[in-house]
């Protein structure tokens, strides 16, 4: 058999060639399976931030609405003094204190329930007491 060097050098660059033509499809084809995959991720990861960011608005909103509601059940103008809640009244405070644990602040009443001052205040919705030590000035 007699191989001349001129079709050995065409038959090496045919190797090379097509050898690294085939490498390349085998690259390509990984990155664009890559490509595909990370795409997928990006839609998903662009669906969970949409859906992530209406969650958001919408518990700010909620957030929004109970700081007004605890602002409207908050204690306007009430005063602790002796462990329960007095409220102004004609430059002094009002005979009976209000009930510092309830949310809806009820007015507390004194026992005994006659008599003067008495030995203690309580609650008549949660039974929350305070002992009577003296009204605010
Ligand atoms: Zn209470």
């Amino acid at each position: 058999m007699n191989i001349d060097l001129t079709s050995l050098n065409l038959l090496e660059k045919f190797i090379v060639e097509h050898g690294s033509a085939a490498v390349m499809q085998v690259h390509i084809n990984f990155l664009r399976e890559q490509l595909t995959a990370l795409d997928r991720q990006m839609t998903e990861l662009k669906t969970e931030a949409f859906n992530l960011k209406a969650t958001n608005k919408n518990l700010t909103l909620q957030l929004q609405q109970s700081e007004s509601k605890i602002r409207q059940l908050q204690p306007v103008g009430l005063h602790p003094f002796a462990g329960v809640l007095w409220k102004p009244s004609g430059g002094g405070f009002e005979r009976t204190p209000y009930c510092p644990q309830c949310a809806s602040h009820p007015v507390m009443f004194g026992q005994p329930p006659m008599g003067g001052d008495p030995m203690l205040w309580q609650c008549s919705v949660c039974g929350f007491t305070a002992d009577f030590s003296g009204r605010p000035r």
